[in-house]
Parts: C-alpha cells; sequence; structure tokens
C-alpha cells in the first residue's frame, strides 16, 4: 500500500474503533470476511454517530462474501452505491458522512444447497427447482446488475469437502488483498478468477 493509501485506511479503521493505541499505520491491505447474516448496516455503516461499514472497513482490500446466496437480498442491494460510487453516504437528520469505499468484492458460493451438483465423485439430492431458488438468490441483486466477480470453484477442487472448498477460496480472496488492485468495477478478466 502506498503512504497515502495507508493512511486513509487507518483513519476508517480509527474512527470504527478498531485500532488500538500500540498499532501505527495500517500497513496491509484489509481483508474483510462479513457473516452472512450481517445487517445492511454493518455492511454499508450506520449508527446515530455514522459509522463505517465492512465496505468502507474494506477500502483499499478486499472484501469476502462467502457463500453469496446466504446474504440476505437487501444486504447486497445497499451495496449498489459503493460499489458503482467508491463511496457510502449515510444520511442523519443532523448530519451526512461520506465515507470511501474502494475495495475488491470477491464471492463464492455452492453450485447448489448441498454443494455437490456436477460433481463426479458425490451425488447431489437437490431437486432443480430447490438448485433453482438457491441460484435466483442472487440473479438481479449480484449477477447482473453489480458484475460480481464469483465463479464456481467446483472444477478446480472437485472431490474435496465443502469446508475445504470454501477455504480455498477463502485463501485466494486473501492472497488478493495482499496485491495492488483495482476497485471491483474495474476488475476484468483472469482477475476475476480465484483459485
Ligand atoms: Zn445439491
Amino acid at each position: 500500500m502506498s503512504l497515502e493509501e495507508a493512511i486513509e485506511t487507518t483513519r476508517i479503521h480509527s474512527v470504527a474503533g478498531l485500532l488500538d493505541d500500540s498499532r501505527g499505520l495500517v500497513g496491509t491491505r484489509p481483508f474483510r470476511s462479513p457473516h452472512h447474516t450481517i445487517s445492511d448496516a454493518g455492511l454499508i455503516g450506520g449508527g446515530a454517530v455514522p459509522r463505517p461499514g465492512e465496505v468502507s472497513l474494506a477500502h483499499h482490500g478486499v472484501l469476502f462474501l462467502d457463500e453469496l446466496p446466504e446474504f440476505q437480498r437487501n444486504v447486497l442491494e445497499v451495496m449498489r452505491q459503493p460499489l458503482e460510487d467508491g463511496s457510502v453516504t449515510i444520511s442523519r437528520a443532523a448530519t451526512s458522512v461520506t465515507f470511501p469505499a474502494r475495495f475488491m468484492l470477491a464471492a463464492a458460493m455452492n453450485p447448489c444447497p448441498c454443494g455437490f451438483f456436477g460433481d463426479s465423485t458425490r451425488e447431489c439430492h437437490c431437486s432443480p427447482p430447490q438448485i433453482q431458488r438457491y441460484v435466483s438468490k442472487i440473479s438481479g441483486a449480484a449477477d447482473r446488475s453489480h458484475r460480481y466477480p464469483y465463479r464456481s470453484a467446483r472444477r478446480e477442487v472437485q472431490g474435496t469437502s465443502r469446508r475445504k472448498r470454501h477455504g480455498r477460496f477463502r485463501n485466494g480472496a486473501r492472497a488478493c488483498a495482499a496485491r495492488p488492485r483495482a476497485p471491483n468495477r474495474a476488475i476484468h478478466g483472469r482477475e476475476k478468477d480465484l483459485r
């Protein structure tokens, strides 16, 4: 990270109360991996005195959403502004605060609820309607509107357990955080692939 990026990142983490006094500048790119139960306020920020959410805590780093279809649809919808603008504005009666939110978004999902659709080693027991319902959770909200850079890891890690697959995805996303990256909307081609 450049000095300027480190200062910006540190300021956000300081406002969020995530820095202790012994730490100086945040020198490594943030890697944020919120649980799928996160609220929209937790993701984009909120509170009576506005505090930055995960999209801002991931500024200059990676925001990794594992098990993407498990996130509430309204939570994914609120990411539209930060993804398009690189910032998020939280309005209150008395004030309005804008936090920067330029991050690389990485997301992972299974091909079906059980995770074995199309797998040569294990049989998938999901019904077609179940699979359709699962996949449709992200269509519209994420697939088309926001150009989320997700892809199934099934072929690369066929035969491994669900936990291992997601562990490998998580490690790939974390590795991206260590390298300088364009914000999400500028990601194309092979940069989408997490292995
Ligand atoms: Zn299945």
